[in-house]
C-alpha cells in the first residue's frame, strides 16, 4: 500500500519467465489480501498502518490463505472472462502456493523498502534495514519497467511458441 497495483509489475515479469508454472491472478489476489489490513486502517483511522500483515510471518499466513482461496477464485475468474471456454482451467496446488508466496513475500520486501513503519521481522526484531534501499521514485520505475518488460517478453515467447507449432494454439 498505498498503491497495490504497482506490485503487479514484477508479477508480470515473473509470469513471462515461469509461464504456466505461475498464476498472475493468484499473485494479484495475494496483493489485494496483503493490503486489506492497511486499507482497514485507513478507513478506521487506526495508528499502525501496515502492522502484522506486512511481516514475513504475516505474509506466510496470508500466502496460505491467498493460495487456498485464490485457486478457486481464479478458476472462476478465468471461466467468467471466457479464457477457459473450451475446457475449464485447473490451477494445480503447487502453482497456487508458489504464486501466492511469491506475491506475499515480494509484497513485504517492496513495502519494507518504501514504508518506515513496516517491521518485516516482527516479532523477532523490529528493525527494517531495507527501508530506503531504493528511493520511492526508483521503486515505482522498477515496478513499472519490470511490468512492461514482462509483458513484452510474455507476448514474444508466446508468439515464438505459436509460430513454431501453428497447429497447437
Ligand atoms: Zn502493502
Amino acid at each position: 500500500m498505498p498503491f497495490t497495483p504497482i506490485h503487479m509489475g514484477p508479477g508480470i515479469l515473473i509470469k513471462a519467465i515461469l509461464q504456466g508454472s505461475f498464476s498472475l491472478m493468484i499473485f494479484g489476489w495475494a496483493q489485494i489480501v496483503m493490503d486489506l489490513q492497511p486499507l482497514l486502517v485507513i478507513l478506521t483511522g487506526e495508528v499502525h498502518l501496515h502492522g502484522f500483515s506486512h511481516t514475513y510471518i504475516g505474509a506466510t499466513l496470508l500466502g496460505i490463505f491467498s493460495a487456498l482461496s485464490g485457486k478457486h477464485l481464479s478458476e472462476l475468474g478465468l471461466k467468467i472472462l471466457g479464457v477457459a471456454k473450451e475446457k475449464p482451467i485447473n490451477i494445480v496446488w503447487s502453482v497456487a502456493f508458489l504464486s501466492a508466496f511469491i506475491g506475499s513475500y515480494s509484497h513485504v520486501l517492496l513495502d519494507s523498502m518504501m514504508h518506515v513503519d513496516v517491521e518485516p521481522y516482527y516479532p523477532l526484531n523490529t528493525s527494517n534495514h531495507f527501508y530506503g534501499f531504493l528511493s520511492i521514485e526508483s521503486l515505482h520505475k522498477l515496478c513499472l519497467y519490470s511490468g512492461l518488460l514482462g509483458a513484452a517478453l510474455y507476448y514474444s515467447i508466446n508468439w515464438l511458441v505459436q509460430s513454431k507449432n501453428p497447429a497447437k494454439k
